[in-house]
Order: C-alpha cells, then structure tokens, then sequence
C-alpha cells in the first residue's frame, strides 16, 4: 500500500507535504548547529518561524549563550496524558575534507538529502513537525496533547537542553507517550532485503568513570616501586582482563525471538542459551555492547617529561551499562576488580537510562499502522539502544518513551551518523513523516 493511504478520510496531498517537508529539512540542515559551540537558537527560530505559518505557537527556552529549545503544543481534550514528540537541535561537528559535499549545503543529490543532521536528527525533527502540522491542518480531534520539543546540547550531554528544561518548565515533562531518536529500521538485513521497522523501549546507562592512580614523584633513574603509571597500567590491565557475561534483558530477548521468528538467524540457533548468546555476542560488535556491561577506555594522561616520575596518573573510562545493572554496584564492582588502594575510581558522568514497556498502546498502534502500509513485509524489531538520548529525563518522570525513526536504512546510511556523508532519502522523509503522524494521530485519538 504506498504512503498516504492509511489516511483516505483525511485527502492528504502526500506529494506537496513531501516536498514541503524536504524543503525544510534542507533548509534545517543550513543552519550550522554544531555542538560545541551549539547555537541552536538559530535553529529554535527556523523551527518557531515553521510552526508559526501552520497557526501553531510556540514557546522558545533559553539556556543562554544562544542556547535555545523550543516547545510548542496542540491541545486535546485532555482526557489523557500528552504524546511528546521529542528531538534536538544540535548536530555533531563535522571534517568536510571527507565529505562529498558541503555538509551545510542540504544539498539534495539523486532524491537524497545531504547534510550533517539529516539523520541525527533533524531529519526525525522534520517527521514531527509534518505529524504536527498535519494534525492541526486537518483539525484532527485529539484526546491527549500533542507536544513537540526540540531541545539544544544533546550531543553534550544535555545541560543547556533537557536538563535546563526539567529544572525551567518541568510540565513538559509530564506525558505519557515520548518518540524521540533511538531505533531506525533497515531496509537489509544479513544480505536479505527486508522492511525491518526499529523501536527501542530501553537503552543502555553511562557511567563515566576517572581512574586516578597516585604514587611518589621522583627521578626516573631510580625505580622506587610506588610509580604511579605504572599502578595505572596494572589496574588498566586487570580491568582489561576481566571478563563479564553476556545477560540478556528485555528488549534484546524480544529483538532476538523477531529476528529467529522472521527466519534471520538459523532454526538450530537458540539465543537464550548462555554459550551460544556468548557465541554469538564475541563475533557481532553490536550485539556485544547490548548484552554487555561494557567499558572502553578513551583517555591516558600521565607525565611531562621523560626521565621524571609523575606524582598521579589519569585514565578515562567510557562505560556503558544494562539497564538492570545499578551505577554503584558497577562502580563497588571496578574498585573489586583494580584492587589497589592507589587507583581511585572517581565518577564523572552517570545517569540511569531506564526502560520503558514493549507491551503498550505505543508499539501495538505502531505494529498495526506498519501492517497495514507494508502488509506482511514489514517487521518491528524491539531494540535496546547503545547509546544513551534524551529520553532518560522522560523515563524518570514516569512516561513510557520509545527510539523510533520510521525509515529504512542499509548498513552504509548507518555508518555516516556522526561520521561523513549524512544523508536521507525524499522517500524516507516521507515514510517517516507518514507513519509517524498516522501512529501519533491514532494514539492522540485515543483516550
Ligand atoms: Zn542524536
């Protein structure tokens, strides 16, 4: 069934709204919000300016610095808690030698949209905004709110976003249904063409961890046993060494019972055997990180000069954890494994991604709309996140938030988020504009 068709009653014109929707992405793209510096009132203005057209108002949120979110809201009858439809404005920073074009341009090449953004995420944003424009064009009842927040600093970390707006308009934060970035689909998957849907109800939490190894500075010609580098390198090594198990929790269990369902893993195979998941999780990289308790060490810093002992050493270490796994037992847990009083595990950044339910409104309505569009083809895989987005804020106030960009990606498309030659294609804009107002529209309706 081609897009537009799950909405007869409404007689959208799918081909002018595309061409709406991919003039705005280009233009979004050309709005340089790389994070640092950020900037994104720039990008909160273009927004407002868009949502101002379609007699939508808007509110914009300023953090400072030219830091600046934007909300704004249709109202229903509310009989029910708002849908949020949620996206940031920055993009990551960019090294145009290895582009194909300029990556400011939106330029659109062969019915693709390039620019840094048009995955992560402001071709997700544009979906929203056409979900938003096209329930208030067409004067769609609604029994909840629907809310559309666009917030700056996600790419840092979210102080001059998300975080500014839990502490400057908390009443954002109350809904009960988040779409935001976390899961796109694939349009391939183990060489086999497919209509493979992504959602992903949960992601992994960060916990950023320092370690900081002291010892006696002195003159490198005489070892004295207590150098602080060479503790560091031990601890390193110990927590190299360690080997964790592979644990499956909700939202991986389900994506591999899909997988095994749709015939993408061999009928002998069974997933829930500890041995084979640990099989399977040491060749497959991704697979690793999502039943894994992870760390990966990303920094080094000891010492100025050669033939002298530093006083202290510093490593930094990236980890990532299941979302049934607490920061402190994981931290208790290090200290256990490094085991010398010398080597202080110091906490940089944390917070708990929390997971939301697989068994909602949210993803029967998403299951319902993608069957009708692509039939029997289409497939939702459930899928635990990685890396961590703005929804942990939203989990934490108790709404049930979801990753969820509609749109079909090979491999090589994946490859270019936060990496060269970003890009989307006119027709992934337009499924993803589709399902995602039909899928908003259905649940908005719905008390
Ligand atoms: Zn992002």
């Amino acid at each position: 069934m081609p897009p537009g068709e799950t909405q007869p009653d409404l007689g959208i014109d799918w081909q002018e709204l595309t061409e709406y929707a991919t003039s705005l992405l280009c233009e979004y793209i050309r709005i340089n919000t790389t994070n640092p510096p950020g900037g994104e009132e720039a990008g909160a203005v273009f927004l407002r300016d868009a949502l101002a057209k379609e007699g939508i108002s808007s509110q914009l949120h300023d953090a400072g610095d030219s830091r600046v979110s934007i909300s704004a809201r249709l109202e229903g009858s509310g009989s029910a808690k708002p849908i949020v439809l949620l996206s940031h404005i920055d993009v990551v920073p960019v090294e145009p030698e290895h582009w194909h074009v300029d990556p400011f341009s939106g330029d659109i090449v062969e019915d693709v949209i390039w620019g840094r953004g048009a995955l992560d995420m402001k071709g997700m944003a544009v979906m929203e905004l056409m979900a938003m424009v096209l329930a208030k064009r067409h004067r769609i009842r609604l029994e909840r709110d629907i809310v559309f927040l666009a917030v700056a600093d996600e790419e840092a970390g979210g102080m001059k976003g998300i975080h500014h707006i839990c502490e400057t308009a908390p009443h954002l934060l109350d809904a009960e249904y988040i779409f935001n970035e976390g899961a796109y689909g694939f349009s391939e998957f183990m060489g086999r063409q497919t209509k493979m849907f992504g959602v992903a109800p949960s992601e992994k939490s960060p916990c950023w961890v320092k370690l900081v190894a002291t010892g006696q500075p002195g003159h490198a010609s005489v070892p004295h046993g207590d150098n602080a580098v060479a503790k560091l390198v031990k601890a390193l090594g110990r927590v190299e060494a360690h080997e964790r198990r592979a644990r499956l929790t909700p939202a991986v269990e389900a994506m591999l019972s899909t997988l095994k369902t749709n015939g993408f893993m061999p009928e002998e195979l069974n997933p829930g055997d500890p041995q084979t998941l640990e099989t399977l999780s040491s060749v497959d990289a991704h697979l690793g990180a999502i039943t894994h308790d992870t760390v990966n060490l990303t920094g080094f810093r000891a010492g100025k000069k050669h033939n002298v002992i530093p006083g202290t050493a510093e490593a930094t270490l990236d980890c990532r954890l299941l979302p049934d796994t607490k920061p402190d037992d994981f931290v208790a847990e290090l200290s256990e494994i490094i085991d010398d009083p010398g080597v202080k595990v110091e906490r940089v950044l944390e917070h708990y991604s929390g997971a939301s339910s697989l068994d909602t409104p949210v993803v029967s309505v998403i299951g319902e709309v993608l069957k009708e569009m692509y039939g029997e083809e289409a497939i939702l895989l459930p899928q635990l996140c990685p890396a961590f987005t703005d929804s942990h804020a939203y989990r934490k106030a108790g709404g049930q938030a979801y990753g969820f960009t509609p749109s079909l990606l090979t491999r090589e498309d994946l490859a270019t988020i936060h990496g060269h030659n970003e890009r989307l294609s006119i027709a992934n804009l337009r499924m993803g504009a589709n399902v995602l107002f039909e899928v908003t529209r259905r649940l908005a309706c719905r008390g």
